[in-house]
């Protein structure tokens, strides 16, 4: 019987992304009386389990967030579950959305919150579930490409809500009749609407709702420069590094982001403690260009005391 148990290995040396997003949240919004077009409760909520699953599950380095998905990339060069698909997955899944219904009342109870609304506690005709995928990118410019998409469909839908419930909120229009008015618009036109009808400069509206979110470590220290030596207890160069050093004195062109560093329990302590204690932080800054990157090399770098 064990035979029948096929499992899905993610392709090495990739990075994974597992996106999960919400079962039919426009109904459940409406449920919940969502603020429309952005309901900041909800937002923070999706932070709040993010940030949780970031903190429980080390191996992820990087996750962003719109509306009702987030998602979770993991070190190139992870080996949780041996890279098990299965596993992975629905691992993800489960954290966030545990994370999700603990959290509720933190943001959803009037009592928890600043915001005049009435106690909104979750039914269970009404519970919030996600689903979830799970994609491998095989080079740095493939996964930066995946999350620029994703942070470009959160500015078009923004812009395209923001407008939308202006005409309908402010504007008294029908939602069919606003949906008829921003046919065939581009985005000059929405904001052009926004500023000459409602006084809405759409560059004001918040940061969260423009840019989405990022959920990172970040670290107090400069990493110290790329191909430093690591040396284990007993003073020997080991990891890649050396690996790496001698290839380049070979006159070869073996990379070293090319090969999975082997590293000593010690290593891997030491990196599990640095990662433990590093700060996870919710920030709503524009990532397609290559600043964020650059200011945080050990993101994408794979080591949170050393960068590629
Ligand atoms: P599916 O199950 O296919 O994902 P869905 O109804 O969840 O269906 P999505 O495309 O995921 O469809 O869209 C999510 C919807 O949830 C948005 O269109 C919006 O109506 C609502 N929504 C999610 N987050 C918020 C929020 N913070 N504020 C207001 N509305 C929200
Ligand atoms: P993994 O993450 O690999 O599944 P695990 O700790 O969940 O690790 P399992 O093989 O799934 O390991 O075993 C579940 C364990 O949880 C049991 O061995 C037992 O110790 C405990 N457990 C589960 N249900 C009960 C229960 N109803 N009463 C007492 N102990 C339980
Ligand atoms: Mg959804
Ligand atoms: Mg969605």
């Amino acid at each position: 019987v064990r035979l029948f148990e096929q499992d899905t290995l993610l392709v090495p040396n990739t990075w994974i992304v597992v996106r999960i997003d919400g079962r039919g949240f426009h109904k459940l919004s409406n449920h919940y009386d969502f603020a429309k077009p952005n309901d900041k409760r909800a937002l923070e909520l999706m932070n709040a389990a993010a940030a949780h699953v970031v903190r429980s599950i080390p191996d992820i380095c990087f996750s962003y967030g719109i509306s009702d998905e987030y998602s979770f990339v993991f070190d190139r060069h992870t080996s949780m579950f041996d890279r098990r698909r299965d596993k992975l997955v629905s691992t993800v899944v489960s954290t966030f959305t545990a994370a999700y219904t603990l959290l509720w009342p933190q943001f959803f109870l009037a009592s928890t919150t600043d915001i005049a609304s009435p106690d909104c506690g979750l039914d269970l005709a009404h519970l919030p579930t996600f689903d979830g995928r799970a994609v491998v990118y095989p080079s740095d410019a493939n996964l930066r490409d995946y999350l620029s998409w994703r942070q470009v469909d959160c500015h078009i839908n923004n812009l395209y809500n923001t407008t939308f419930w202006a005409l309908v909120q402010q504007g008294g229009m029908s939602q069919t009749a606003a949906e008829e008015h921003l046919k065939g618009t581009v985005s000059g036109d929405k904001n052009e609407i926004l500023f000459s009808r409602f006084g809405i400069n759409y560059n004001d509206e918040p940061l969260m709702y423009r840019k989405g979110s990022c959920i990172f470590r970040e670290y107090d220290t400069l990493p110290p420069p790329a191909n430093t030596l690591q040396t284990d207890p007993s003073g020997n160069a080991t990891g890649a590094g050396s690996l790496a050093e001698a290839a380049v004195s070979d006159g070869s062109d073996y990379r070293l982001s090319d090969v999975p560093e082997k590293l000593s329990r010690t290593q891997l302590d030491k990196q599990r403690k640095a990662k433990a204690k590093a700060q996870v932080v919710i920030k709503h800054l524009d990532f397609i260009k290559d600043d964020f990157w650059k200011q945080r090399p050990w993101i994408l770098g794979g080591h949170p005391l050393r960068t590629r």
